[in-house]
């Protein structure tokens, strides 16, 4: 029995072979996944990542796919993608416990019908809570960390839940997946004016269409801003805004995204972040580092960034 037989044997959820990921990613980019697993419940959950221990199988944790570039030859293992139900939601005394794979959205949905504020930073970022936490997603408003208390985490182990101050959050990093898949989190919020935080994210969600190419298919910003500056006034000013490597482009809205324009690869999606940052450290001195996450196996020839 190979260890897909195994794997597909053992967990009650359902299990793909050969799934395809570019579809599950926000850029549309990526080969498939040996097995996409989508875990039943947190014990079933567990059990797959005892499994993959036991078998030496890597394992990956898939949200939203809307901060992964995953390799054109796809990803070895097993890729976990939770559903959007996974755990009991719960809440008291302006907290809130919701499953890490709900979408982004739920968490503002669910503040507001408790009359809880807070938590708008994260109105227009996509992807599902736990990939939220794992990014210590944000903006100049607010990040996960500013809000989350505690995580739900599965590894082979078991389930547990660990504090704040455990998860090593910083500027769009945490210690997730590291410590295991996030099953749910917790936020603390406070009660505030309702209209006022629609307002605010009516505003936010507008600046967003004025300055992001949210019609076509990307990762969001590809690097972290350095420390005083911006990366898309880096890559506009290294003269790359429009710039395009075989289907994938620099947007010409926004220099800190690259789109796909149709058909492009891992590959030139590399090709276009490596220009960028050695053109941006040849002419600024500044090395660029990627937010963006890479997942699956890269060809020895495609390099990294
Ligand atoms: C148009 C657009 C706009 C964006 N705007 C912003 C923005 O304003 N601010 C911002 O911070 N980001 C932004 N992003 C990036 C992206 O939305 C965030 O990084 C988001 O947190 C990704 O969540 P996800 O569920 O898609 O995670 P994925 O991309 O699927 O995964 C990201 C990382 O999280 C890990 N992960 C995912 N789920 C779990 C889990 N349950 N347990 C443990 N680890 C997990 C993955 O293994 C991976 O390492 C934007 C992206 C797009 C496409």
């Amino acid at each position: 029995m190979t260890w897909r037989d195994e794997i597909a044997r053992r967990v009650r959820g359902e299990a793909w072979r050969d799934a395809p990921l570019a579809p599950r990613t926000s850029i549309r980019v990526g080969g498939p996944a040996d097995l996409l697993v989508r875990p039943a419940d947190a014990g079933d959950l567990v059990e797959l990542l005892a499994a993959c221990r036991r078998l030496g199988v890597p394992w990956l944790a898939l949200g939203g796919g809307a901060n992964l570039l995953v390799a054109d030859r796809g990803v070895r293992g097993v890729v976990v993608r939770l559903p959007p139900d996974l755990g009991e939601e719960g809440g008291g005394e302006g907290r809130l416990v919701l499953p890490a794979g709900a979408p982004a959205a739920r968490l503002l949905a669910r503040a507001h019908a408790a009359g809880l504020t807070g938590a708008e930073f994260a109105a227009g970022i996509p992807g599902t809570l736990g990939g939220l936490a794992a990014m210590n997603a944000g903006t100049r408003a607010g990040e996960m960390k500013d809000v989350l208390t505690r995580a739900e985490v599965a590894t082979a182990d078991g389930l547990g839940w660990v504090e704040a101050a455990a998860l090593g959050f910083g500027y769009r990093r945490s210690r997730l997946p590291e410590l295991g898949i996030c099953t749910r989190i917790e936020v603390a919020l406070r009660p505030g004016d309702l209209e006022a935080a629609r307002e605010a994210m009516r505003a936010d969600l507008e600046r967003r269409r004025a300055t992001q190419p949210l019609s076509e298919p990307s990762f969001g910003s590809t690097f972290r801003n350095p420390p005083g500056d911006h990366a898309g006034r880096l890559v506009e000013a290294a003269g790359l805004k429009g710039h395009r490597i075989g289907g994938a482009m620099w947007s010409d809205l926004h220099a800190n995204f690259v789109v796909n324009r149709g058909g492009a690869t891992a590959r030139d999606v590399l090709a276009l972040v490596r220009l960028a940052r050695a053109r941006v450290r040849e002419r600024f001195g500044i090395l660029l580092e990627p937010e963006v996450r890479l997942a699956g196996a890269f060809a020895e020839d495609e390099g990294i960034w």
